[in-house]
């Protein structure tokens, strides 16, 4: 009975507020599975700084000096504007939903990962980028942690929210120039249950990188766990 209601309820709310696919508008979905397959990933992944072709997002030997982590995963091309409109739609029309299809993108860049790192998959840590409690009580969700586990459910790693949590409120970083970005975010994020990532493989994960300052901030605390590694793990590069 319960059940036959919240179907009559669901199917209420469809007609009220139907789902479309934010692209091409077809109804049932956020973004189609016609669409999603538009949006091109990236097939190699390059040193984070200066595009090296490192094929597994690592940093080369002159920029990973003064990074904690050993590399950064970079799904797709932000240019794609399909893209732009399902990250929008999750971050500022609190779309939920939208974590699937993005996880899916996510989990197209750590497949080229697995293909370098054949065998790591056992330690691999996913870490999503904490926000401050009281934004997320007004956004309702941390997309982030909504993407670590969506991909968890297609990749089957270990997803932990709890150890990284963010202790300062700071300004939407968008909105600064890079040294301001690095600025605001120094000291945001601390450490806790710190045995969960000693010796294990640490993917953060964010949704778009643009400094890569929050990363690296993340990183800099996921350190002093003594991980095997640090990598970022992100859908785009910003502007
Ligand atoms: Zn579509
Ligand atoms: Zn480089």
């Amino acid at each position: 009975m319960q059940e036959g209601i919240s179907k009559i309820w669901q199917f209420l709310l469809d007609i009220i507020f139907p789902i479309k696919c934010v692209s091409c508008g077809r109804e049932g979905e956020w973004v189609c599975t016609a669409c999603l397959r538009e949006i091109e990933l990236n097939r190699e992944l390059v040193c984070p700084r200066c595009g090296y072709a490192s094929g597994d997002g690592s940093f080369c030997d002159q920029c990973r000096v003064t990074s904690k982590m050993a590399g950064i995963i970079v799904a797709a091309s932000y240019e794609d504007k399909l893209l732009q409109q399902a990250v929008h739609a999750l971050k500022y029309k609190f779309v939920r939903e939208m974590s699937r299809p993005l996880a899916t993108i996510l989990s197209g860049g750590l497949k080229i990962w697995l293909n370098h790192h054949q065998g790591d998959r056992q330690d691999v840590v996913l870490v999503p980028v904490p926000l401050y409690r009281k934004r997320e009580r007004q956004r309702g969700f941390n997309q982030t942690a909504l993407l670590a586990q969506e991909l968890n459910k297609m990749a089957r790693f270990t997803v932990r929210d709890d150890v990284l949590v963010r202790i300062k409120s700071t300004p939407a970083q968008a909105k600064l120039d890079p040294i301001k970005r690095r600025k605001n975010i120094k000291g945001a994020f601390r450490l806790e249950n710190t045995a969960i990532l000693q010796g294990k493989t640490v993917f953060i994960i964010d949704d778009i990188c643009t400094t890569s300052a929050t990363l690296e901030e993340c990183a800099k605390e996921i350190d002093k766990a003594q991980p095997r590694e640090i990598w970022g793990l992100v859908l785009a590069r910003g502007k």
